[in-house]
């Protein structure tokens, strides 16, 4: 007996190159079987899908679900967006371990450990012991590794090169938002972190936010740094299709205190200052993320104002994107086929712009991607990225993980993650949830039957070493 069955959908499979009418059974948590006529007497539930897209679930792989970067509501709006995994990028992995099973709305979620000076390390110069102890602190919470914050909370050049090359010995995945105590989170920032990568493996974050327009024209700069990843194929990356940011209203000593945030002012002709920042906000420039209901919006001028001054350390979002790089991170592919930037992102979660499906399916409607290159881009590399191996594909026993797509409408109708319905027409109706973990999360975490242990021998990075 199956527990779910789909009837009459367009499987669409990339990775298995199926694109067919196609009838999908789960049991369980996996896919049991594909077939072109399954009774519909064999399931519990029995959904007709009337020709909709049935795709492999959507991955997330850069996202904002702690207090560190917009709260808890994240869950919520990813589940409500179609996506069935997501990566957070910033943790603490602790607040997700001990939040995702009641917020988790039955998404399966990954954490990484954002290392920062004055917080988890001493300084921006930390010995190597210090970064072992936080790597291994994060991977026993449950994390899959750690991510350098370079943008918004620098460490030296130096100890960011040893950061990468300690996450490296240790296997930990590792992201790092470009930016260090020497160079900005821009175009040098990003040429920087390239060079400091070196022969190492790293996911370089969010590709076309170095690309603002900061050193050279934003064309310019997204063209400069894709030949640099065309050659570099041990580092993987995202690109997000939001013009907004995601940064901190927080200010100390009457300034903000992260450096994107200060950057973002002076794009706006605003002074760097505290005062700078409320004269912004009240002007409408950056939108203030608050809840509203189960999800948070952005909120502009007075309102928003009022909301700041309440309490600064509010997230922010300037539109200081440059579309040009947008739609370059998105579409561009190399020579041999594969994409520059592999995946899509939202870097959104908690903070309100998760659009990769909105957004990325505009792009298949006006022919720019593929459907299929679109489920390469939020499925079959992010799960390749960072060692899903039973996700990216929907192959019988595989994760009985789905996003069933509108393309008209440009948007997720419906969404199945680990066998379970979570979300419905824009329903949110999933609970629970599914930790991924790697094999040196602590036993008390890993025995948990919600808890899923990915080994990132098979995650990009380090599958070629
Ligand atoms: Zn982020």
């Amino acid at each position: 007996m199956y527990s779910i069955l789909l009837k009459n959908g367009i499987l669409v499979d990339p990775f298995s190159g199926t694109k067919q009418k196609m009838d999908v059974a789960i049991e369980g948590n996996r896919i049991a079987a594909l077939g072109n006529d399954i009774d519909p007497g064999s399931a519990g539930i029995t959904l007709e899908m009337d020709g909709s897209i049935i795709a492999p679930g959507i991955i997330d792989p850069h996202v904002h679900l702690t207090r560190r970067l917009g709260g808890h509501e994240g869950f919520y709006m990813l589940a409500q967006a179609g996506i069935t995994t997501a990566v957070d990028f910033a943790g603490p992995v602790s607040e997700i371990r001990n939040c995702f099973q009641t917020e988790a709305c039955g998404l399966n979620i990954a954490s990484l450990e954002a290392i920062i000076p004055g917080d988890n390390l001493s300084g921006s110069a930390p010995s190597n012991s210090e970064l072992e102890e936080v790597i291994q602190k994060s991977l026993h919470d449950g994390g899959l590794g750690i991510k350098i914050m370079g943008g918004h909370y620098p460490l030296t050049p130096e100890a960011t090169k040893r950061a990468i090359e300690v996450a490296n010995k240790n296997k930990a995945y590792i992201a790092f938002h470009a930016g260090t105590t020497t160079k900005g989170s821009n175009l040098e920032g990003a040429l920087q972190a390239v060079e400091l990568i070196g022969n190492n493996s790293a996911h370089l974050a969010h590709i076309n936010s170095y690309c603002r327009g900061a050193i050279k024209i934003p064309l310019e700069e997204v063209l400069e740094l894709h030949e640099k990843l065309k050659i570099k194929k041990n580092i993987v990356s995202g690109s997000y299709l939001a013009m907004v940011n995601g940064t901190s209203g927080k200010c100390v000593e009457g300034r903000p205190e992260s450096n994107v945030t200060r950057r973002c002012l002076e794009m706006g002709g605003y002074e760097q200052t505290a005062r700078g920042l409320e004269k912004a906000i009240l002007k409408g420039f950056p939108g203030v993320s608050i809840r509203r209901g189960r999800a948070n919006i952005l909120l502009y001028g007075d309102e928003a104002r009022k909301i700041w001054l309440e309490d600064d350390n509010v997230p922010l979002s300037f539109p200081v994107n440059s579309p040009e790089a947008i739609l370059l991170c998105a579409i561009s592919k190399k020579e041999d086929g594969s994409f520059i930037v592999p995946s899509l992102v939202s870097d959104g979660g908690s903070i309100a712009r998760n659009c990769i499906i909105e957004k990325g399916l505009m792009l298949v409607k006006m022919k720019y991607l593929t459907l299929e290159d679109f489920i390469i881009k939020t499925s079959v590399n992010p799960a390749r990225m960072f060692g899903f191996t039973s996700k990216g594909s929907l192959k019988e026993g595989m994760d009985a993980d789905i996003t069933v797509l509108d393309l008209d409408a440009c948007k997720a109708t419906m969404s199945i993650a680990g066998g379970q319905l979570i979300m419905m027409e824009g329903r949110v109706i999933g609970s629970g949830g599914t930790l991924l973990t790697t094999t040196k999360a602590s036993d008390t975490h890993r025995q948990k039957r919600d808890f899923r242990k990915i080994d990132m021998d098979q995650s990009f990075l380090y599958s070629k070493k």
